[in-house]
């Protein structure tokens, strides 16, 4: 694949995506003199983008010029998890991990495994050639769940799929919501839009158990207890029905089920739901009159609610209120939660699961990975997990319960290799490390779930060292697998022209770099769901069929927050500002801001166990054990500690990060983690001299 760029005396611009993890998908624009990255900027003609970056990719020359950039293929040497390694050949490599994976699927295919998330959100260097790789081989599948699937799956049920509000209009609206979401931190863009709309005179509501950045700055924080969003929403409908604040109208034509929602709202008080979410009466009902005589109302929803038990069932209820008050009809009224639903994708044509013929693996949910790598092979589970390719994610420092993944990365007999741009926790137990280029160098094509364009993303500069792309390192294994199927020689321009078809301009991704979808203002004005009756479905017929609850309800917390005396406090882990999951901690700058993993503590929390700021504590519950520092603060509220993460476990004080004390219990929908319903106690280590 050629890059665009030769040797320029003077800097060119070359227009791109960034790839990471974040609803704003921004538009760059990275200068590139002799050859080499400079700058790395936003391009200030795409909209949502404006020309501004978060501090974080504002340094991605940084990142991709970092010393510990791993530049050449390397072998492991000492034993696994030492990190321990020697330079090889990419022919060595490839050879012997061809060979390797070649033996095992002899035996059964379904023993090898890939682990990936959105280390990149392109479609390309993400599945483009990688599903198409896994699926000729007939590798186990993977439930790809770890962030978003219990919102997706209940916006899917609720709504029709991932679809809401277009985020512009936000900025029209007169009361926004912002719903579990840090957006100074995580949702850079949609915060300039919120400011836009509070100076037209709109009220901003957080709700969100930590005090953050963003409840700053609101004019009202509601600190709920993790995992009471469904009880809150509920007390909502219970006001909009007793007050008959409510758009007969829209219910009678746009929904489905709306009797017995009403009759499972009218048991929801504001004083039951003020005694489950920790928070006063009188919250409640302001927060309903405004929702309810407001318009036009908007609410931003993120996924950091939806990670205890019951979070499938809270995002459907408050992806149900918008119709309750008929607050579609305005383009600035509604929901957003996720735009990606709006994307036409064509995932056959780029994943082509046709490859896997008449074979259907076994698929392994990636939040249990953990057990699973534990597992002996059985009738139900299936062949033990012999080989684990690991590619755009973390697991080691990201999944649940880590002390378990890492005892799991840590067997001798597991086949492990790992495509990276870093030796992270995971690539710590490689047996082989295959150095990724990062978005700099290689083409890919980008949705958004923050805003509805499309993004092309050109190489600015040759591979560093001896990178390769994803897609180049699974064409190479391919060949050396005998996969002859022409799918294996598409190259990436081809995988950037096959992810949208026709459906979006190229040639317009091409000149500008983006391109915008055609989609109504306000989407369900008149109704017209994507959902199977075309209704929202406050009931859904689907959930019905699979044996659970059709309407949705407040589902307790697996551990609910004051019910255990040994754990008497509730732990939520967002991400620190300057990191996004586990991508950035090795990125100095950002490092050197956030300083040390911290725990965040109410003072009388912290004065009931002798705890000062700067104090080492030992966060623990009956999973394992964290260390790091205390910070006494008014961003947690009483009863929940904050773990800001997603440190490198090796950066820690104890060699762990938050999820050694997370679980690997499940959601009620979606089959996703419950990072934020975890049980802690908390106590100090060392106390910091007076
Ligand atoms: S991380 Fe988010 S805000 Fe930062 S550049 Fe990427 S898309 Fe934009």
């Amino acid at each position: 694949m050629n890059h665009p760029l030769g040797n320029a005396s003077e800097p060119l611009q070359v227009r791109g995506a960034c790839p990471h993890d974040c609803p704003d998908t921004c538009a760059l624009l990275t200068e590139v003199q002799d050859g080499r990255a400079i700058r790395v900027h936003g391009n200030p003609a795409h909209p949502p983008t404006d020309g501004t970056l978060c501090t974080k990719v504002s340094r991605y020359t940084e990142r991709t010029y970092h010393p510990e950039r791993l530049l050449q293929p390397m072998k492991r040497i000492g034993p696994k998890g030492a990190g321990r390694f020697e330079p090889v050949s990419w022919d060595e490599a490839l050879d012997d991990i061809a060979a390797r994976l070649k033996a095992i699927a002899a035996r059964d295919p379904e023993a090898i495994l890939p682990y990936s998330y959105a280390g990149t959100m392109g479609q390309v260097q993400g599945e483009g050639m990688a599903a198409r790789f896994f699926h000729r081989l007939g590798a186990s599948l993977l439930d790809r769940t770890i962030c978003a699937a219990a919102g997706g799956e209940a916006l899917t049920q609720t709504l029709g799929g991932k679809v809401g509000m277009k985020v512009q209009f936000f900025a029209e609206s007169k009361l926004i919501l912002i719903w579990g979401s840090n957006s100074i931190a995580s949702n850079l863009h949609f915060w300039r839009l919120v400011q836009q709309a509070k100076r037209e005179g709109a009220r901003i509501v957080c709700i969100d158990p930590r005090r953050t950045e963003t409840a700053d700055k609101c004019h009202e924080h509601i600190a709920l207890l993790p995992g009471t969003d469904g009880a809150l929403a509920l007390a909502l409908m219970h006001e909009l029905i007793r007050h008959d604040w409510l758009d007969h109208g829209y219910l009678a034509a746009h929904t489905l089920g709306w009797e017995a929602l009403r009759e499972r709202a009218l048991l929801w008080p504001p004083e039951r739901a003020a005694q489950v979410c920790g928070i006063p009466v009188q919250q409640i009902v302001d927060l309903g009159r405004d929702y309810g005589t407001t318009r036009p109302a908007a609410i931003r929803l993120n996924y950091g609610m939806q990670r205890v038990r019951g979070g499938g069932n809270a995002a459907r209820l408050i992806a149900s209120l918008p119709a309750l008050t008929g607050a579609w009809r305005h383009r600035a009224g509604g929901l957003l939660l996720s735009s990606s639903g709006h994307f036409p994708v064509d995932r056959a044509a780029l994943h082509r699961p046709d490859l896997l013929g008449t074979r259907r693996p076994r698929t392994i949910n990636m939040v249990t990975i953990g057990d699973d790598l534990l597992r002996e092979a059985s009738s139900g589970f299936g062949p033990k997990i012999e080989a684990l390719i690991v590619y755009n994610s973390n697991p080691v420092a990201v999944a649940p319960e880590s002390a378990k993944v890492a005892q799991g990365f840590a067997r001798e007999d597991l086949f492990t290799v790992v495509l990276e741009h870093f030796q992270t926790d995971t690539a710590d137990y490689a047996d082989y490390l295959l150095p990724a280029t990062t978005q700099l160098e290689h083409w890919d094509i980008h949705l958004s779930y923050g805003h509805t364009d499309v993004l092309l993303n050109r190489p600015a500069i040759a591979p560093v060292g001896q990178a390769r792309t994803n897609t180049d390192i699974y064409r190479a294994l391919a060949a050396r697998m005998g996969f002859g199927d022409s799918c294996f020689g598409d190259d990436d321009e081809t995988l950037c022209r096959t992810a949208f078809g026709d459906t979006v301009p190229f040639q317009t991704l091409l000149d500008q770099g983006f391109a915008t979808l055609p989609l109504p203002d306000a989407p369900f004005a008149q109704g017209g769901f994507p959902t199977p009756s075309g209704r929202c479905e406050f009931f859904s017929a689907r959930l019905a069929a699979q044996g659970q609850d059709g309407l949705p309800d407040h589902v307790p917390n697996h551990e609910v927050p004051g019910s255990s005396t040994a754990y008497p406090l509730a732990m939520i882990s967002p991400p620190a500002r300057n990191f996004l999951n586990s991508s950035f901690v090795n990125v100095k700058s950002l490092r050197d801001i956030e300083g040390e993993p911290l725990l965040e503590i109410h003072e009388a929390d912290a004065g009931a166990r002798g705890i000062r700021s700067g104090d080492v504590v030992r966060v623990f519950n009956d999973r394992g054990s964290y260390h790091c520092k205390a910070r006494v603060s008014l961003r947690a509220r009483p009863g929940v500690v904050n773990g800001l993460g997603i440190w490198w476990r090796k950066l820690g004080l104890n060699g762990t990060n938050v999820n050694e004390l997370t679980s690997q219990q499940l959601t009620d929908l979606g089959h996703a983690p419950v990072f934020y319903d975890c049980l802690v106690q908390v106590a100090p280590l060392t106390t910091k001299a007076a």
